[in-house]
């Protein structure tokens, strides 16, 4: 059986593999799957800004109808607009058209559980399942589903993250933030949520054009020059930029300084434990500042295989206080369990109120680490054989004082740690050394290296 989805729902190039004859397929095959457990199963459908949507939109629509469901479109929204939708509006499911952060061409399908949490990999086998085996079950002519649309999402969605944040203190900061949203969706609601919290906002690149005309659409430093340049000389309080279906949010320091995304994370988990530690969620690759300022607080945190619906799904059962990943993925349990970059603005708001302090001085109260990362090459049909072997050979190796295998093989040191995880997709292993000395990131990547090259070439 082939393989549709990947970490972060079902990606390709327009009308090449991601084409109407695709959606159509997985709208019937969604439909089939939902109409099992569910009679009348009502599902939400939104999109990002790209020009392909209004086609593959219709296409999946198409498939869904035909099995029995009831669709309402909820037209351009955020990623966690639609997943604050469905959840707070009692639909059994969500499908959001939306290629994240990839090039224009590129566009996507992800799932959204009744819950409002990305589709678990068990889900996506199943509709994987009936998609290869054209499994579908058409209804009669009489139970074909409705189409309808509503245009409330976003005013929902601003109100609940206006209902979960202290709105009057941030409103009494007048905070200027210069705000990027790359031309994606999160131009409908970031603009809106900042006036809302009495922010004098500068606007870069927010409305949302699929061609990406201000830039790429990755929130890395190589893409944000404008946005850096900008906040220092306008005197902003701090600059923050969205990825294109906003559901991660990177932010940009008083003095123009790119925030590496685990700073932010720490930070949010920093004060997420503050007063009473609990527990917080972050996948094996993350920085070691999180697990420093949460433990300081007496809070305990939980190490995840890499992907946010994993992270989302360990923090329900835990019922964590926060989670998320580095990317810029910010997960706050007390308004929904999944990425939000909009919900992460009126944190920070909040968090530099509170504190009374500019942003670059919150990070800079964050532990510093430094991450080494290296790859080397490794056959697909190798990977599990290797990682059985390193576990095996570092659990007798004296230096190593804890092996972690939640993703990878994760080793704790003295000094540090160091990941060799294979990629998902790609026939190479990737290793993550992090210490608070840079050398020392350097020389664990290096030796640990060596040692997973060796037992490839022996496996
Ligand atoms: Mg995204």
């Amino acid at each position: 059986m082939g393989k549709l989805f990947g970490t972060n729902g079902i990606r390709g190039v327009v009308n090449q593999d991601m084409n109407t004859d695709l959606a159509l397929g997985i709208g019937k095959a969604w439909g089939t799957f939902l109409k099992k457990s569910i009679k009348r199963p009502k599902v939400a459908i939104g999109t990002d800004a790209r020009l392909s949507n209004h086609m593959l939109k219709n296409a999946i629509s198409a498939g869904l109808m035909a099995t029995g469901c009831d669709v309402v479109d909820v037209g351009l929204v955020p990623t966690p607009t639609l997943q604050y939708t469905v959840r707070s509006k009692g639909f059994d499911s969500g499908v959001i058209i939306t290629a994240s952060h990839n090039p224009p061409q590129f566009n996507g399908i992800k799932g959204v559980a009744s819950d409002g949490t990305e589709f678990s990999k068990e889900i996506e086998n199943k509709i994987e399942k009936i998609y290869f085996e054209k499994n579908y079950k058409l209804v009669d002519w009489e139970n074909v589903g409705n189409f309808s649309q509503w245009d409330g999402a976003i005013d929902l969605y601003i109100n609940g993250i206006l209902n979960t944040v202290d709105v009057n203190l941030i409103k009494s900061k007048n905070f200027h933030v210069v705000l990027d949203c790359g031309n994606g969706a999160g131009g409908l609601v970031a603009p809106i949520l900042l006036e809302k919290l009495g922010c004098k906002p500068t606007l870069l690149f927010c409305k949302p054009d699929g061609r990406f005309p201000g830039h790429n659409s990755e929130p890395i430093p190589e893409n944000l020059t404008e946005i850096i340049s900008k906040v220092p000389v306008l005197k902003a309080d701090l600059g923050v930029v969205q990825d294109g279906d906003a559901d991660r949010a990177i932010f940009i320091d008083e003095n123009g300084i790119f925030i590496g995304g685990e700073k932010t994370l720490a930070l949010v988990a920093k004060y997420a434990t503050k007063q009473n530690g609990g527990i917080a969620v972050t996948p094996v690759t993350s920085s070691s500042c999180f697990d420093e300022v949460v433990q300081k607080n007496n809070g305990k945190v939980i190490h995840t295989a890499v992907g946010s619906p994993i992270v989302a799904r360990v923090m329900i059962e835990n019922n964590a206080v926060i989670g998320g990943e580095a990317n810029g993925g910010l997960i706050f349990p007390e308004f929904q369990y999944c990425r939000d970059s909009a919900m992460s603005i009126a944190k920070i708001l909040e968090i530099m109120a509170k504190e009374n302090k500019s942003l670059g001085q919150l990070i800079n109260e964050i532990p510093k680490y430094e991450l080494y990362t290296t790859k080397m090459s490794c056959p697909n049909d190798k990977k599990e054989l290797v990682m059985k072997t390193l576990a095996e050979k570092t659990k007798k190796d004296s230096s190593v004082l804890e092996v972690d295998e939640t993703d990878g093989v994760k080793l704790y040191l003295d000094g540090g740690w160091v990941l060799m995880r294979p990629s998902g997709t790609e026939p190479i292993f990737r290793v993550y050394a992090e210490s608070k000395d840079k050398n020392k990131a350097e020389e664990m990547a290096s030796t640990y290296k060596s040692i997973t090259e060796e037992i490839i070439k022996n496996s």
